[in-house]
């Protein structure tokens, strides 16, 4: 299968999922997770139709950039964020899933105001509570909310989060069910604090029929339209 080909699987593979659901196929946006990707790869497949790339790594965000790699889509920044960094990220992606404690919201809300900009952001909700993964917990998450609304460099979209690997379908589900209902409880406790939740990035690869179902708006897809990546041990990101 070609690069074409598996894009219209996985976009098949959403919008199968979205009719079963009762949802709109066209609510929810496919991005494509381009870390360890080339600029030709990433260029290839906006041409086969990608229209939001997902960056892991401020090098590789950077060095895309440069190359103007992302000509015809929007960019994302999907990973792990160190504070000392966001002045790489902050005004250069239209969306950071990937927020993950109250010091990088903090930092990113001072780069956004130094530039005089309102960045988009998502808070990373840690659901299973796993010690290898950042994120709030499910209890910090509305106070990280309620400092956004305190903020002005930064505007909360919603939430996302990366649960553990699945290995049979439907293992997900509740991860996904409880980050869904989470937001439903921030955007009712946040009725008049000019927030606007409507974002909600979870699945991937191995469980986005999952996520579809449970109200996903923003699937995050590498392997399954890149070919599987190396180890992990064998990279940094
Ligand atoms: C790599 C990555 C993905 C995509 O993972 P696959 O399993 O290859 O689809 C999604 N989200 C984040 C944050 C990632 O780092």
């Amino acid at each position: 299968m070609n690069l074409k080909q598996r894009i219209a699987n996985v976009r098949a593979g959403i919008d199968a999922a979205a009719l079963a659901a009762g949802r709109d196929p066209a609510s929810i946006a496919l991005l494509a997770a381009t870390k360890t990707q080339n600029s030709d790869v990433i260029r290839a497949a906006i041409a086969a139709g990608i229209s939001v790339c997902g960056e892991n790594r401020v090098q590789e965000l950077t060095a895309h950039l440069a190359d103007g790699a992302y000509e015809g889509a929007r960019v994302h920044f999907i990973g792990h964020l160190q504070t000392n960094k966001v002045r790489y990220v902050v005004g250069k992606v239209e969306l950071i899933h990937s927020v993950s404690s109250e010091k990088l919201l903090t930092a990113i809300a001072a780069q956004a105001d130094k530039l005089g900009i309102v960045q988009d952001v998502l808070l990373e909700v840690n659901l299973a509570g796993e010690l290898s993964k950042s994120g709030f917990t499910p209890e910090e998450a509305p106070i990280a909310a309620a400092l956004c609304a305190r903020m002005n460099g930064v505007r909360l979209r919603g939430l996302m989060c990366i649960p553990p690997a699945a290995s049979r379908p439907g293992d997900n589900l509740p991860h996904f069910q409880k980050l869904r209902q989470l937001a439903v409880d921030i955007s009712q406790e946040m009725v008049d604090n000019r927030i606007d939740m409507d974002v909600l990035s979870m699945g991937m690869s191995g469980d986005y029929p999952d996520a579809v179902s449970a109200g996903s708006t923003c699937i995050r897809v590498g392997s399954a339209l890149f070919g599987p990546r190396l180890p992990v041990s064998s990279r940094k990101d």
